[in-house]
């Protein structure tokens, strides 16, 4: 039996949407390039709306034991002083409750949930066409390199930043690379430290050694992940990465009590992002979601959660046969995924500013602003919570 949805990649969107699909009585199947979890740490933040879709899926509590925790709040350290940047009461008054999650475990949990068809270790390499419309991919086993075919009514592409299906496609996405680097790694989260808040380092250094800031959250069972960011010429080896690490970490004794041992950027995974918006979702037979439509920086916590957006709404729509279906999902999706573009871009102009300008400085007085009055940190922590949500019936 031909599927009615193929889809290509099992991120968090691919994973959400096969699952809507499927439950909603769909034939679906999902091509997985990944034989196992990616053998990467990356953190991840999930807002309200995203989280209440996940516990539509799975209980709560499979979550919570396995992949994300209730975030307590952030907390910013500027050399030895320290400020309540996001507290519990503001949360709490937003009535806002953010995750913090482990996304290798999210997309499993998700994967193994049963309303789909899933093949992992298949790459799908090209798309297949009849007349204009796109039909099917070739895809190759990653492990025999044996070549298949596949076919559907819609084949979705969320296959990441650099997606073959909207290659093959030709649609057209100009992409603004990040001016820092992301590097990640997981560690023990310390006893020390207070149970579900976050941290967050800035290196007061900053402008000149390129070593910007450091990040380090909470997860279930007593890990935590964490990623410095830092200009590109740190990992690329122009600057002096073990000095500029040396003086940073030694600013603050808890800086130490997660990095331990460990080099920089030698025992980092390194992430360079960049962001852009592709010019149209989809073409007859084929459409993107996620990062494959709309990659963008960490910025804010928004890339996973726009793609769940995008996964709910081509579900919904799917489910319900909608004639115009590409065109529907384009004037649903299209004007939040401009709001939650606004990070990134804010983000990059900042970081673009040359180095006589300080934008450490500036984005340290940001971040003491932020602290310093609610009301501003009430809003930021609003839209940035609300961003990616489908607001457009
Ligand atoms: C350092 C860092 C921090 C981040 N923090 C946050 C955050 O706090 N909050 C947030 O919401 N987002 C965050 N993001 C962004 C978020 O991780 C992504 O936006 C999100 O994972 C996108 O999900 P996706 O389902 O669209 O695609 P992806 O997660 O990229 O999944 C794509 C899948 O497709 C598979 N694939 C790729 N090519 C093929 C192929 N040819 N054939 C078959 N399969 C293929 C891949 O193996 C992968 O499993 C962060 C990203 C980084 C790097």
């Amino acid at each position: 039996m031909q599927a009615d949805f193929l889809i290509i990649g099992g991120g968090i969107g691919g994973a959400v949407l096969g699952e809507l699909l499927g439950r909603g009585g769909k034939k679906v199947v999902l091509l997985e390039k990944n034989t196992g979890p990616p053998g990467y740490l990356r953190p991840e933040i999930l807002w309200p709306a995203t989280i209440g879709v996940l516990c539509s899926l799975a209980p709560k509590k499979a979550w919570e034991q396995e992949a994300a925790l209730p975030l307590g709040g952030i907390d910013l350290f500027i050399g030895r002083r320290s400020f309540s940047l996001i507290s519990p009461a503001l949360l709490g008054e937003l009535q806002i409750q953010p995750w913090f999650t482990n996304p290798n475990l999210t997309r499993e949990l998700l994967l193994r949930l049963d309303a789909f068809e899933i093949r992992r270790g298949v790459e799908v390499t090209s798309v297949l066409k009849e007349k204009d419309r796109v039909v099917g991919v070739r895809a190759s086993d990653v492990t025999t390199g044996k070549q298949s075919e596949w076919s559907a009514r819609w084949i979705v592409g969320d296959d990441g930043p650099q997606s073959v299906v909207r290659k093959a496609c030709g649609f057209a996405m100009e992409r603004t690379m990040f001016p820092l680097d992301f590097h990640c790694f997981g560690f023990e989260w310390p006893a020390s430290f207070e149970g579900t808040t976050a941290r967050v380092w800035l290196n007061e250094d900053g402008d000149r050694s390129g070593v910007i800031v450091l990040a380090a959250a909470p997860l279930p069972g007593t890990k935590g992940i964490g990623f410095v960011g830092a200009r590109p010429g740190i990992a690329d080896g122009t600057d002096t990465p073990e000095e500029s690490w040396k003086r940073f970490c030694s600013a603050n004794p808890s800086i130490l009590e997660i990095v331990r041992e460990r080099q920089f950027p030698r025992d980092f995974v390194s992430i360079r992002r960049g962001w852009g918006h592709v010019s149209q979702y989809g073409t007859g037979g084929a459409i993107l979601i996620g990062d494959a439509a709309h990659p963008v920086t960490p910025i804010g916590g928004q890339g996973a959660n726009m793609s769940v957006a995008d996964a709910c709404v081509l579900a919904e729509l799917g489910l319900a046969d909608a004639k115009d279906l590409l065109a529907e999902y384009e004037r649903r999706r299209r004007p939040a995924n401009e709001r939650s573009m606004e990070f990134s871009k804010w983000a990059t102009r900042l970081w673009s500013l040359p180095g006589w300008c300080g934008p450490v400085s500036i984005f340290q007085n940001i971040l003491r602003c932020l602290a310093r009055y609610p009301g501003v940190m009430r809003r930021a922590v609003r839209t940035a919570a609300t961003a990616f949500e489908t607001t457009t019936n």
